[in-house]
């Protein structure tokens, strides 16, 4: 199978996270797919940018994959849920991609991360890729909602520098209400990347009404804190940028009445994770 051969190509690049973009696979046979997800001879990609300053320490380069088991009710790329809409790169391609980059990224003490959809879903294919990018010197960091942890072995994980791990909630009621899928897998995950102490971010999406609770706030900012592996908290204030995708793919929208947080709001979560001896940004 010729993937370069696709009827329709986009760039892999895209000026901003917020394209939509969908059916970049659809030439793709079945079976081919189910082999790929099997090898990781094929990632499909929703896109990738060059310069972020918000995916990990440093300046990186981001690869958004396509794929993802939870359904949030903030996703603000749900284009990404399915994998039909990512682009098919062939692994070769992908390592020489990230390698293009490898010095700038070491002078301005970045790195690779690898983010999406989610990365897991794509696991042997996320695997090689953090295999080839750590090989090459380059800081590789994955951004996964943690539900399909297990999938990576302890030696897997080494080739990941830094997990920046997206827990929505701990009050499995609303993890469930929020992302359709249950909270379990993901502590599992977290316990696990503490027990290795491997090093980890967390990625707090703050949704008032859903995630901004003083006392679910603190309840994570404990956990955390017990964990002793977290070394820095980004709080993701949720926004309506994505809401255009719904609304473009036929989804259901629900959070339309919900404004951004207030900067007081964001600064009060950010002291209640402070208050545990977390950095938080
Ligand atoms: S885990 Fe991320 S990509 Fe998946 S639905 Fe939630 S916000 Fe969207």
């Amino acid at each position: 199978m010729d993937v370069e051969a696709a009827p329709e190509t986009v760039p892999l690049e895209a000026s901003s996270p917020y394209e939509l973009r969908v059916d970049n696979a659809k030439h793709v046979p079945e079976n081919v797919i189910k082999s790929s997800l099997l090898t990781g001879d094929i990632g499909f990609l929703h896109s990738y940018t060059t310069g972020s300053a918000v995916d990990g320490p440093g300046v990186r380069v981001v690869a958004w994959t396509a794929g993802c088991q939870f359904k949030c009710l903030y996703c603000h790329n749900p284009d990404t849920w399915n994998l039909m809409n990512g682009i098919p790169v062939p692994i070769e391609k992908a390592i020489e991609g990230v390698g293009k980059y490898r010095n700038a990224l070491k002078v301005m003490n970045g790195g690779f991360t690898l983010s999406g959809g989610e990365p897991l879903m794509q696991d042997r294919f996320a695997v090689r890729l953090f295999a080839a990018v750590k090989g090459m010197g380059i800081h590789t960091a994955i951004d996964t909602n943690g539900h399909l942890g297990d999938r990576l072995s302890d030696e897997e994980l080494n080739n990941i520098d830094l997990v920046l791990l997206c827990i929505k909630s701990l009050n499995p009621e609303q993890h469930k209400t929020l992302v359709g899928k249950e909270l379990g897998p993901t502590l599992e995950f977290a316990h696990r990347l503490s027990a290795l102490e491997r090093p980890m971010w967390l990625r707090f999406v703050l949704v008032p009404g859903f995630t901004d609770g003083e006392e679910d706030v603190d309840r994570m900012a404990r956990f955390l804190a017990e964990m002793g592996n977290c070394r820095r908290v980004d709080i993701l204030p949720f926004h309506q940028m994505g809401r255009y995708k719904w609304e473009r793919l036929g989804l259901d929208y629900k959070l339309d009445d919900v404004e951004p947080p207030s900067a007081e709001v964001i600064e009060r979560v950010c002291e209640q994770f402070r208050s545990r001896g977390l950095e938080a940004y």
